[in-house]
């Protein structure tokens, strides 16, 4: 036996860059404007002493302002160290069958790594010619469900009929929806849904919507049922995954709706002129439902526009996996980002 035998080893995920320099950023979903203003006067008065004492293990102030933004019960929400956390503890606890997990081929890279590092066998199911979801593919034995709603990097929104005949056809294994993206959709999540469908799991994050992706919050609402088993694998694993920095500040944003319906709306504003823009410069993509569009050109290479931008200190996203190698996924910035975007993209393809 080999030292490297009696080791997990595992093909890790790979975050879009974090430039330390000064660029126009539009690589990773952040929110260009910044966090609600009482997030700011929380840290700038907040006594370092409280920090002697462990975090509240249950995160009460946080998981009750949070069921009351979504109208369920405290009991019905979990909260973690981004949705990226809930997302990992949820594979932990609710894939345990043995039998193949379903996700569509063309989705959140993540959800592959977690699957190998909790040795959860799986399946990908392609996407439709449209880059939607196929309902049909998941309505087959299975060990559990999990999409993002609206998809990444697609941006596309599945209406909530698709989702409940999916939950409808699975009553014996977890779905959970990856509502990463879905306060710039305008359209009506799924945690209205929780009542209806025991087997179903909703997840957002304050990284995107809520311009937090730095104090690393995030949550699921599901029936107490599903929320109790989150919350014991929680406690065998780390009684305390959230600071009471990230609990005072996440509780702040979560309270301050106006400013949080502001922000939002100005993305979504900036999104639909810049959907405008790129198809003017030719460019097609799906009709994006989140904070960032998922464009190619029919006439330019992805990975050519990818390399000619970043030399122009503008960064985005690109994949080299074949289906998608022509696409770049552009976040939406604000107005001022995009049209240097748009400038650079001109000047790029008219030489
Ligand atoms: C950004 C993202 C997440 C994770 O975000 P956190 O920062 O960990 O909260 C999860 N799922 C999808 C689809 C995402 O795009």
């Amino acid at each position: 036996m080999r030292l490297e035998d009696n080791i997990r080893r595992v093909t890790p995920y790979v975050p879009g860059e974090q430039p330390q320099k000064k660029v126009v950023k539009l690589n990773t979903n952040e929110n260009p404007y910044p966090p609600a203003p009482g997030v700011a006067e929380a840290l700038r008065t907040m006594d370092a002493d409280r920090l002697r004492l462990y975090p509240d293990p249950e995160v009460r102030m946080l998981t009750e302002s949070l069921a009351r933004y979504c109208q369920v019960d405290p009991e019905e929400v979990f909260v973690g160290v981004g949705s990226d956390d809930v997302l990992s503890m949820s594979f932990l606890t609710f894939f345990n069958s043995g039998k193949p997990v379903l996700f569509p081929d063309i989705t959140y890279s993540f959800y592959k790594v977690w699957a190998d590092l909790y040795r959860i066998p799986y399946e990908c199911c392609p996407l439709d010619e449209k880059m939607h979801l196929r309902k049909e593919d998941y309505k087959r034995d299975n060990g559990g469900i999990i999409f993002p709603n609206p998809n990444a990097p697609t941006g596309l929104y599945e209406e909530l009929d698709v989702i409940e005949e999916i939950l409808k056809s699975n009553p014996n294994v977890v779905v959970i929806v990856d509502e990463a993206y879905i306060d710039f959709a305008g359209k009506p999540s799924a945690v209205s849904l929780i009542h209806r469908y025991d087997n179903l799991l909703v997840t957002q994050t304050f990284s995107k919507s809520r311009s937090m992706a730095g104090m690393r919050i995030g949550f699921a609402v599901g029936n107490r049922r599903l929320i109790g088993w989150l919350k014991d694998a929680k406690y065998s694993f780390n009684s305390y995954t959230m600071s009471w920095p990230a609990i005072v500040c996440g509780t702040e944003a979560v309270e301050d709706r106006a400013y949080f319906q502001k922000t939002t709306e100005k993305i979504i504003a900036v999104r639909e002129w810049s959907k405008k823009k790129l198809a003017e410069l030719g460019f097609e993509f799906p009709d994006s439902s989140a904070n960032f569009i998922f464009a190619k050109h029919p006439e330019y290479d992805g990975g050519m526009l990818f390399s000619a931008l970043k030399e122009r200190q503008i960064y985005v996203r690109h994949w080299e996996q074949p289906e998608i190698r022509q696409y770049l996924r552009i976040t939406v910035g604000t107005k001022e980002e995009m049209q240097k975007l748009f400038d650079a993209l001109d000047e790029i393809m008219n030489k």
